[in-house]
């Protein structure tokens, strides 16, 4: 006897490594490995999330009708067009298993985020990695690998775990130039941040596609990563076939609560905003003093390359950091080992980590 036989596929299958959340032997932990929010959540979405409390017997409402209607206003787009989903990651999840048999094919470009691999390789998909340019994606290297077979592309933009971004015309030219049986997904959970006059997320292309995915996230600039909230928004066939696929309870109450408050709380939202887009500026100028090499971001991270020096690498500063409490995010998994990446959090965690790493510099 051996016991069930899962799919091959599903055997050959990667656990998704989240970021530490402990680092051994260290006091006290500052955590600024998954780009979670530096100021929390919105205190009228708490507030929203305390009072769904006294409803947990009930049901939530299974086409989360507000949560819909709020994000329609929000952004002026079709309620109907709208998916929401146990964060963004269910989302696409949801595409894989909508368009993906065994053997098709999925593109997405080197340093991407870590589930499009999994999440194509879920429902027998082959993952399809194309070269990126500095560590941005590039247009011409994923058309020269369409084929036949290829089913999805995911584009993270801005991109996870560099921080860089592509324009709205570069995304626009890739998608023009793909047959319209494939489906772009434009995962766009770090566009909350994005302060730049050629960067769109992707709601103009999805209104005149029949074949584009946006996702957002409730995850990151609006600090509410543990209800797991995200949302989709498609063209009307797309959206309806994910429509039908999901779970009818997929979005809990609290979720979808917290979620219409958090939208409404645009005080939260600016000052996040512009925590965020201060201290990108001066992160970025105190790495480049030490030495290091930050790749521009325009997310609420900053991938940072190290020398390839011994006692100074990537690796031995994680080491370092560790010990001192500091978690970082270190890919060697994404072929990143040369690079630590660093969430922006609060001031005092900011100055803190700059500091012990000009000691690691210096020492
Ligand atoms: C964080 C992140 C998401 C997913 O967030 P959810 O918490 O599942 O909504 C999706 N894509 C990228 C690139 C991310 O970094």
């Amino acid at each position: 006897m051996t016991g069930p036989e899962p799919r091959p596929w599903i055997k050959q299958l990667d656990v998704y490594v989240g970021g530490k959340s402990h680092a051994e032997g260290a006091e006290t932990t500052v955590k600024l490995s998954s780009n979670e929010s530096a100021l929390g959540a919105s205190p009228k979405a708490i507030t929203a999330y305390l009072e769904e409390a006294e409803k947990l017997h009930r049901y939530p409402d299974a086409s989360y009708h507000d949560l819909r209607a709020a994000l329609a206003e929000k952004y002026t787009i079709e309620a109907g067009q709208i998916i929401c989903g146990i964060g963004s990651d269910e989302i696409l999840k949801l595409a894989c298993r909508a368009y993906i048999a065994p053997g098709d094919e999925v593109i997405f470009p080197k340093h991407s985020f870590m589930m499009y691999p999994i999440a194509a390789a879920s429902f027998g998909g082959v993952p399809i990695e194309v070269d990126d340019t500095d560590y941005t994606a590039n247009v011409d290297n994923i058309l020269a690998a369409v084929t036949d077979r290829t089913r999805i592309i995911f584009l993270a933009n801005p991109n996870n775990p560099t921080g860089t971004y592509i324009s709205a015309k570069e995304v626009e030219r890739l998608w023009k130039n793909i047959p319209d049986n494939i489906l772009l997904i434009l995962d766009s959970a770090y566009a909350d941040f994005v302060e730049k006059d050629d960067y769109q997320a992707g709601i103009e292309l999805v209104q005149k596609s029949r074949n584009v995915l946006m996702t957002r996230t409730f995850s990151k600039l609006y600090g509410l990563a543990a209800l797991r909230l995200g949302w989709g928004y498609a063209c009307p066939d797309v959206a309806s076939i994910l429509d039908r696929i999901r779970d009818p309870f997929n979005v809990p109450a609290p979720a979808q609560v917290a979620g219409i408050a958090a939208l409404a709380d645009t005080n939260f939202e600016n000052k996040a905003r512009a925590h965020n887009s201060k201290w990108l500026g001066i992160l970025r100028g105190e790495l480049i003093a030490m030495g290091l090499e930050p790749i521009p971001s325009v997310t609420n991270f900053i991938l940072i390359k190290f020398p390839d020096k011994t006692g100074k690498t990537a690796e031995n500063a994680n080491e370092y950091l560790l010990k001192q409490g500091f978690i970082l995010r270190w890919l060697p998994g994404q072929k990143l080992q040369h690079c630590l990446r660093l969430t922006i959090g609060t001031e005092t965690q900011n100055r803190a980590v700059i500091q012990r790493l000009k000691e690691f510099m210096e020492h």
